[in-house]
Formats: C-alpha cells, sequence, structure tokens
C-alpha cells in the first residue's frame, strides 16, 4: 500500500482520532480509507444513473462568511441549466442556503462534489428524488 500525507484541521484530527477508538478502528489509516471508500461510490447508483432527477442541496455555513457567499453565487451562475432555484436563510448564527437541482446523476454528483470542497461550508446536504417516477410509482 502506498503511504500520502494529508492536511488537515486539529479538530478534526481529534475527532478522527476519538472515532477510531471509540469503533475499534486499528488507526487513522483505517477510518480514512473507509471514509475514501465511502465517498467515491457514493454516486455509483444503478437505480439513478440516466433518469431525470430533481433534487434539493442545503449548504450550511457560519454567518458572514462572505468567502462562502461569493462561491455559492458563481456556483449557482456556473451551473444555471440545473439550478432552477436557490433560497437564504438564517438559522442560529449560520446562513443556509437551499439549491432546487435537476440533472442526471453526474450532474447533480459533480454539483454536490464541488460545494463539498468550498472551504469554511459546515455541511452538505441533499435529497434525489426520479422525476419519471412520480406520476407512476415504482414497482419493483
Ligand atoms: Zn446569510
Amino acid at each position: 500500500m502506498a503511504v500520502v500525507s494529508v492536511s488537515m484541521p486539529d479538530e478534526l484530527i481529534d475527532r478522527l482520532d476519538e472515532f477510531a477508538t471509540n469503533h475499534e478502528y486499528t488507526g487513522r489509516s483505517e477510518v480514512v480509507r473507509e471514509g475514501v471508500r465511502i465517498l467515491i461510490t457514493e454516486f455509483e447508483n444503478d437505480r439513478l444513473e440516466r433518469r431525470p432527477l430533481a433534487g434539493v442541496v442545503s449548504v450550511l455555513y457560519d454567518y458572514g462568511t462572505t468567502s462562502v457567499e461569493r462561491r455559492l453565487t458563481r456556483l449557482r451562475h456556473e451551473h444555471e441549466d440545473h439550478v432552477a432555484s436557490t433560497a437564504h436563510s438564517h438559522v442560529g448564527d449560520h446562513c443556509m442556503e437551499l439549491f432546487v437541482i435537476e440533472g442526471e446523476l453526474e450532474d447533480i454528483s459533480a454539483f454536490v462534489g464541488t460545494v463539498r470542497s468550498i472551504e469554511d461550508v459546515r455541511t452538505v446536504d441533499y435529497t434525489l428524488l426520479p422525476l419519471d417516477a412520480v406520476d407512476r410509482p415504482e414497482t419493483s
């Protein structure tokens, strides 16, 4: 196995070590390997590929973080073919941006991945809905 070096904030390293201990992992590397596997296979979903999808992507960041606001505005324009609407709200000490997005899985995957890579974003969540199943429920 190759050895890679990864930089991360001290607070995240503390949480990583605590997680490894609490869940009886052999160490940081095992947790990181598992996390990477989960992340890169997240959008490998045969059931949703090549189907029209709608989704809601929620982005939480600290109030007044203008670098995030600017980046999200730019992203909205870069993905204007897929972003149907946005809403901005204040929850606690945070800003929450909601994106209603439509497209295929790879479009939405690219959007979510880019949002996650923005520095100082706290959380990114999403839901997906296959539009072709709305009028005629899926049978299994
Ligand atoms: Zn705000």
